[in-house]
């Protein structure tokens, strides 16, 4: 980028807070979605996470509270078995640990006041800095080049993608959210690096080490100086584990789900 465009950027997003930073089609689906950031501006305060511009990951065209109702997150949350499932027109079994009345119902409201980057733009913003990719949303569901573009300047990043089968290049950002030892093992076999929840009695995998922030961890530290979790372009290797954890109804249907 030129100085003199360089400069001017920096202005624009020099004291900006939050920003839209693509919308386009779902790589999922093809529904209208749109990639916001949040937390550009200033530190966050949130202790498991720390300060980590934090992206999220919406559909445009209705609230994320009606795409979780009617099964339409599927635009930007893909097969995550998380997502529950549609039974006689109602969302079963849901055990994601977003609760998407809050944070990501905010964003959505909050989306026609929001500026709207260039790629390039976006880039500034994100230049220096901690990106977590989808504090709520599959990362998969943008383009990985948009990503690629957006992160080129980054410090580190953090990310998640249950679509690990499908979308192999998020390897470079991504750890592959696994589910079971069986799913940890066929993505070891795909060269992902693994963050893998599990039930409490489940022991863990050959190169898996336990999520210094988890509470079985004795929460150590937050993921702003651990920075484990950006795939294969973290400095570490290991692979990540966890023990199922959140509200009952979330712990019961993973278990449940576990035991089918
Ligand atoms: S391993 Fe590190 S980066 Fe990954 S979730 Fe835990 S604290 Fe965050």
């Amino acid at each position: 980028m030129s100085e003199t465009k360089r400069n001017s950027t920096t202005a624009k997003v020099g004291n900006m807070e939050s920003a839209i930073l693509w919308e386009g089609r779902s790589a999922l689906d093809g529904s209208p979605i749109a990639l916001v950031a949040t937390g550009l501006g200033k530190r966050s305060r949130n202790a498991k996470t720390g300060d980590i511009v934090q992206t999220w990951i919406i559909r445009r065209d209705m609230s994320p509270v009606e795409a979780v109702k009617t099964g339409a997150d599927s635009a930007i949350c893909g097969d995550c078995p998380h997502r529950g499932r549609m039974v006689d027109g109602q969302n079963v079994g849901r055990s994601c640990y977003v609760t998407v009345f809050q944070a990501p119902l905010s964003v959505y409201k909050t989306l026609p006041k929001y500026a709207r980057l260039s790629v390039a733009e976006g880039r500034e913003a994100l230049a220096g800095r901690l990106v977590r990719l989808g504090a709520y949303g599959d990362p998969a569901a943008v383009p990985f080049h948009i990503w690629a573009d957006l992160l080129a300047d980054r410090k580190a990043c953090t990310g998640y993608t249950h679509q690990w089968r499908q979308f192999p290049q998020f390897r470079e950002f991504c750890m592959a959210s696994c589910d079971s030892a069986a799913d940890h093992a066929d993505a070891k076999a795909d060269g992902w690096r693994t963050f893998r929840v599990r039930s409490a009695d489940e022991t863990l995998q050959p190169r898996e080490v336990v999520c210094p922030a988890s509470a079985e961890a004795g929460a150590k530290t937050n993921c702003a100086a651990c920075k484990a979790c950006g795939g294969l372009s973290a400095k570490a290797k290991a692979d990540i584990a966890i023990v199922v954890h959140g509200a009952a109804p979330k712990v019961n249907a993973f278990n449940g789900r576990i035991a089918a």
